[in-house]
């Protein structure tokens, strides 16, 4: 009886943790991940540091279950996406995404894209109070241009300077989008035709999304938690992302992929 009552509290917990009832979902699986890579000593931001042999075997789980991965300004035309379309992003654009993550990624031939801080290029990650992360290294243009490069690297605008957009009046708005825009292009010789909104999940209004569309991105990403729709407009909002955490198991990955969401 009381093997009984811990299996089904344990069954019950295990419940609560993940949602693998969840039904299947169907939709474009876009990973977000910001720093690859182990944390500094007392970073408030040690789960967005995905270890790298974790990123390694998410990578291969990805590919082992058929996903193609294309960049992130591919899902603005539809048309083009391959049977099984994913996509990996990086938001921030710091030095662990050369250092750590580019070797697993040029290795098994995954493409991803890297959304940029234009302002903060070659210095460090500015916008982050120290007391929170310790300073962390950006890439350089130089850096960019040797991961554009490889062919396997696309590069969005995550912004200039990281602000809180809908704190910004209207022209302050226009300029984070549209010089960090003319930055990378002019820099990377290549067309920044995807934006990631800083800040989080309430980090956009309607105000700012028009914003982003009359500065010539032709596709937006969020932060809320979700798969992107196959045929995705811009009318659909933005694009639905998946976070990846350092405490993720294989099964949150794998969860994430088939449900869109991982623990409650
Ligand atoms: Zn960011």
């Amino acid at each position: 009886m009381t093997g009984l009552l811990l299996g089904a509290a344990a069954a019950a917990g295990f419940s609560a943790r993940w949602n693998w009832w969840r039904p299947k979902a169907d939709g474009i699986p876009g990973l977000m991940y910001h720093r690859v890579g182990d944390p500094p000593a007392r970073s408030r931001l040690g789960k967005l540091w995905v270890r790298v042999a974790d990123f390694r075997a998410q990578l291969e789980h990805l590919l082992a279950a058929g996903y193609q991965p294309v960049f992130a300004a591919q899902l603005a035309d539809p048309d083009s996406l391959p049977a099984k379309p994913a996509v990996v992003t990086f938001d921030d654009g710091t030095a662990d995404n050369l250092e750590n993550a580019f070797p697993v990624m040029k290795a098994l031939g995954v493409k991803s894209t890297i959304f940029l801080v234009a302002d903060w290029m070659g210095r460090r990650n500015g916008w982050e109070d120290p007391a929170v992360e310790p300073w962390q290294r950006t890439l350089s243009w130089e850096q960019a241009r040797t991961l554009a490069d490889s062919g396997l690297v696309d590069f969005g605008s995550h912004t200039m300077s990281h602000p809180d957009l809908r704190a910004l009046d209207d022209q302050a708005l226009a300029w984070e989008l549209t010089e960090s825009k003319r930055r990378i292009e002019a820099e990377l010789g290549r067309r920044a035709a995807a934006f990631a909104y800083p800040f989080g999940a309430g980090a956009y209004d309607e105000r700012v999304r028009a914003a982003v569309y009359a500065a010539g991105y032709s596709c937006d990403y969020g932060v809320k938690q979700g798969l992107a729709p196959r045929a995705w407009t811009r009318a659909a909002g933005p694009l639905k992302r998946l976070l990846v955490r350092r405490d993720d198991w294989m099964l949150d990955f794998r969860l994430n992929l088939s449900r869109g969401r991982a623990r409650l």
